[in-house]
């Protein structure tokens, strides 16, 4: 367990903070979720155990687990060493609960913001202790996804980042502190470039949704969850590695980038999206699960081949 860390808090019991503080407890951390809208409370708990489920299958050492606590009292969290923010993406909110919080927490309490957007620094805007407002962005979900992208805003405090890396390292995750905040840090920059091409080709009848996501998935996606971009050039180069990729094929990627398109998520187009998706008849709960137990072989073959 991280030295510095005894009590996690999370903000908003939704689908990235039930998979985190699934993660928190699974790993002996004394984790209290606040979302003032739990009504059902049979979900949360459920939401947790299928998170400690998929864990299991994971790690085979998990034998500290914590029970999660509910509330829906902001007090409730008053004792975290550490908070993980998670509630909707809406920044006049998010500021507003990080007010309301730094009235209740230590000084030395770290909060971590999940937005998948906002920078640090608009998050410090409204704070009082504005350096230990940080980004620690997950990818969905959490539990399974290893990254998680530590971002400073420019009242900033390098021991605080630290200590949030050596949290987040102490759950098997593998945190990646960005140089410089940017709307979107780097994950959702690059899934949003292959997003937007993928939403062209569709909206201009290149493809269909089915296509064009069976691309990805039997193409470029198997090989880019074991090693990233620039890496898959550099075997792309064959002996000549990257040197010889990018003098060989640089000039074609060149060309394509002129070509690439500028997509708009008009009311036609999300309707093509919606309908591309519905007519494959998935079963949400059927679909959640396989993607689960295949993130899970996946992250095995990745230890096994040390990759
Ligand atoms: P969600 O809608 O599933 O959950 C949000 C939760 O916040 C809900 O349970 C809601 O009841 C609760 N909430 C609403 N108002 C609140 C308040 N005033 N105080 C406390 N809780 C409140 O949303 P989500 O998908 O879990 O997204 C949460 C955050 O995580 C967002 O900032 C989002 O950008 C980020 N994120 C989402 C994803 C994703 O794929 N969904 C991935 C990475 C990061």
């Amino acid at each position: 367990m991280a030295r510095d860390e005894t009590q996690i808090g999370v903000v908003g019991g939704g689908l990235i903070g039930l998979s985190w503080a699934g993660l928190f407890s699974a790993f002996g951390y004394e984790t209290t979720v606040y979302d003032p809208y739990l009504i059902k409370k049979d979900l949360p708990f459920q939401g947790v155990e299928d998170v400690w489920r998929s864990l299991d299958l994971l790690f085979d050492n998990l034998t500290n687990k914590k029970e999660v606590k509910f509330s829906n009292s902001i007090e409730a969290l008053k004792a975290s060493t550490f908070i993980q923010e998670n509630c909707p993406e809406n920044l006049s909110l998010k500021q507003e609960i990080i007010k309301e919080l730094e009235g209740i927490i230590s000084d030395k309490t770290i909060i971590a913001s999940s937005t998948s957007s906002f920078l640090p620094t608009d998050l410090q805007r409204t704070c009082a202790r504005p350096e230990r407002v940080i980004v620690g962005h997950p990818m969905n979900p959490p539990h399974l996804i290893p990254l998680v992208e530590i971002v400073l805003g420019k009242v900033s405090n390098q021991e605080l980042a630290n200590r949030a890396k050596s949290f987040y390292s102490s759950l098997q995750r593998v945190p990646i502190q960005i140089r410089k905040e940017m709307r979107g840090h780097l994950a959702n920059r690059l899934t949003s470039a292959l997003y937007r091409e993928a939403v062209y080709l569709v909206s201009e009848g290149i493809a269909d949704v089915e296509d064009v996501d069976s691309v990805i998935s039997n193409g470029p996606g198997l090989r880019l969850a074991l090693l990233g971009p620039h890496m898959n050039y550099h075997l792309g180069g064959g002996d000549g590695g990257y040197r010889n990729y990018l003098e060989h094929l640089g000039p074609s990627q060149e060309v394509r980038w002129e070509t690439l398109g500028q997509a708009s998520l008009t009311p036609e187009v999300k309707e093509k999206l919606i309908l591309g998706i519905e007519k494959q008849g998935f079963n949400m709960s059927d679909l959640k699960n396989k993607r689960d137990h295949g993130l899970i072989e996946i992250l095995k073959a990745k230890k096994a081949n040390k990759l």
